[in-house]
């Protein structure tokens, strides 16, 4: 399942206004979300007081059900290492595993962590190829 939701969002301008995010998108549920990633339209939004369009970046995680992907992308400041983040993720997943009824939930998924969209873009175009 995808999920959005509305925060408050500073334009370059100095404004700031309410917009809905997206926090966590399933492909394989919403495939037009996929598309909107791709085209570079995901989590952009347009600020209402001077018309700018901008991407605004926040973590998101990807979700194919298909594939068994289950990626984690940080914003690019993020400062903490790849590989701590990874565990943590993969830690995550083990213990929503482990509450599970059958402990199916997330078994022999491929865990990722990326740093900003366009990383996450340009891994999905590569293995597209
Ligand atoms: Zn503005």
């Amino acid at each position: 399942m995808s999920s959005n939701q509305k925060q408050p969002v500073e334009c370059g301008c100095g404004k700031t206004f309410e917009w809905t995010l997206w926090e966590s998108i399933n492909v394989t549920t919403d495939p037009d979300l996929k598309e909107s990633l791709l085209n570079g339209t995901l989590n952009v939004v347009v600020c209402p007081y001077c018309g700018l369009l901008f991407y605004y970046e926040r973590f998101l995680l990807y979700h194919d059900e298909k594939k068994r992907y289950l990626f984690y992308v940080y914003n690019h400041d993020c400062e903490e290492d790849k590989e701590v983040l990874k565990k943590k993720a993969v830690a995550d997943c083990r213990a929503i595993r482990d509450k599970s009824e059958k402990h199916e939930i997330f078994s022999d998924y491929r865990i990722e962590v990326f740093f900003g969209l366009d990383n996450l873009v340009k891994f999905l175009k590569e293995e597209e190829l």
